[in-house]
């Protein structure tokens, strides 16, 4: 089967499904193909933290009323282990309701692909691609869709498949794993989010529901024995770890684990061709930076389509304006995160002490502190 089409996008996760929403109305023949055979079952299973910017975003999507289940972070708590330097965020200093959101990605998935459905861009599933490139004049797409190949052509052919589809990536591996899960404690504090950082890796509970999602990063030896652990031996293992900031820990379910990577794509923009999201840059979840980055990606991507001559899409002067637009929030999420995880990670004793007071002086020094929550919030190109 062959076709052409305006834009193809390679990948309904929540980036290529937010960029074909934003998409929607505008004229132009977009689809989507996606892998899963039916999109009833996400691609992965775990906890988004929303930022303001991105629920901004969602909201002009339409998007964001469909969300049942969000539970608001309106206080951030930052510390270290072992050491007095505390950090707090708060939205009212902020001037905005909520720093952020917890959402679960499943339903996140769900609401995108059920406000496509009434969109009119086409999502077409079981459709698996299996390679593509740029010719001049327009991109080529291969795909396996139900045992039999499928060409498509387009002007413009967005990869936001999440970096599956690329062999390409530069990796750097962290040695760490994220142990995901969910956990009640005895003294929940609804709004705030706790994001602690130990020689292992940083440890995060995002409120969620009744009790919080866990995010706990260790070496893969160690993640391994905390999935095999009976459930009061895991709490108290936790409970060490993290501390008494919301009592006792009482209850788990749902663990899993994840390994930790950065990584990029050096081919990110290619004739006709363009990647974002996770198949353009992969980050540590320390900072909960890696979808927020995408979503922004995917709304710059849509304006600038939307603004373009249909002759000039794809174009490489459209493709580098796009790039350039994007470089400077992408590569400061990623060098921030990547620094932050590093930092705290070193065991030398004065950079334990140095980073303790830099906390400490973060919580004494407004200005600093709403220049760093402004750049969570809304990206490195926040005013
Ligand atoms: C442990 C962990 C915690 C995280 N926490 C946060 C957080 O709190 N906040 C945050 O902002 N981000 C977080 N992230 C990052 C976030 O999950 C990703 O940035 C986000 O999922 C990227 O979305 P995406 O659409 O680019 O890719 P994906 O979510 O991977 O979606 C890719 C889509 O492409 C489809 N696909 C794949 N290959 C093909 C193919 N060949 N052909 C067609 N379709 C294909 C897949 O089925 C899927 O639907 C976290 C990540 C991890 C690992």
């Amino acid at each position: 089967m062959r076709e052409h089409v305006d834009v193809t996008i390679v990948g309904g996760g929540p980036v290529g499904a937010s960029l074909a929403l934003a998409l929607a109305g505008s004229g132009l023949d977009v689809q989507v193909l996606e892998a899963r055979a039916s999109l009833g079952q996400a691609a992965w299973r775990r906890t988004l933290a929303l930022s303001y910017g991105s629920r901004l975003i969602l909201d002009r999507l339409d998007v964001w009323s469909a969300l049942r289940d969000v539970t608001p972070i309106r206080h951030i708590h930052v510390s270290q282990r072992g050491s007095f330097g505390v950090t707090r965020l708060h939205a009212d200093e902020e001037g905005v309701p909520e720093l952020g959101y917890v959402v679960d990605y499943g339903e996140l998935d769900a609401a995108l692909h059920a406000a496509l459905a009434s969109s009119g861009v086409r999502v077409v599933t079981g459709t698996r691609v299996t390679d593509s490139g740029g010719m001049s004049g327009y991109a080529w797409i291969e795909a396996q869709q139900n045992g039999r190949t499928r060409m498509t052509t387009a002007r413009l052919a967005v990869i936001a498949d999440g970096g599956a589809g690329n062999g390409n990536q530069v990796t750097r591996e962290y040695g760490q794993h994220a142990l995901l899960a969910w956990v009640r404690c005895s003294a929940p504090r609804p709004g705030w989010a706790f994001e602690r950082f130990t020689a292992q890796g940083p440890v995060a509970l995002l409120p969620q529901g009744e009790g919080y999602a866990l995010v706990w990063t260790e070496a893969p030896e160690r993640v391994q024995a905390l999935l095999a652990m009976a459930e009061p031996e895991f709490l108290a293992a936790l409970h060490e770890h993290f501390g008494d900031r919301v009592g006792e820990f009482l209850q788990v379910r749902d663990r899993s684990s994840f390994p930790l990577v950065l990584a990029w794509a050096p081919d990110a923009v290619g004739a006709h061709r363009i990647m974002i999201g996770n198949a353009a840059h992969v980050m540590h979840p320390v900072a909960g930076q890696g979808f927020n980055l995408g979503l922004r990606d995917a709304w710059e991507l849509a304006a600038q389509i939307r603004s373009a001559d249909r002759q000039a899409l794809g174009s490489e002067a459209m493709l580098r304006r796009f790039a350039s637009t994007r470089a400077f929030d992408v590569s400061a999420s990623m060098w921030f995160t990547d620094r932050l995880v590093r930092l705290f990670t070193r065991t030398d004793p004065v950079l334990h002490h140095a980073r303790g007071a830099g906390l400490a002086m973060l919580q004494q020094f407004a200005p600093l502190r709403h220049f760093v929550a402004r750049r969570m919030m809304f990206g490195a190109r926040a005013w």
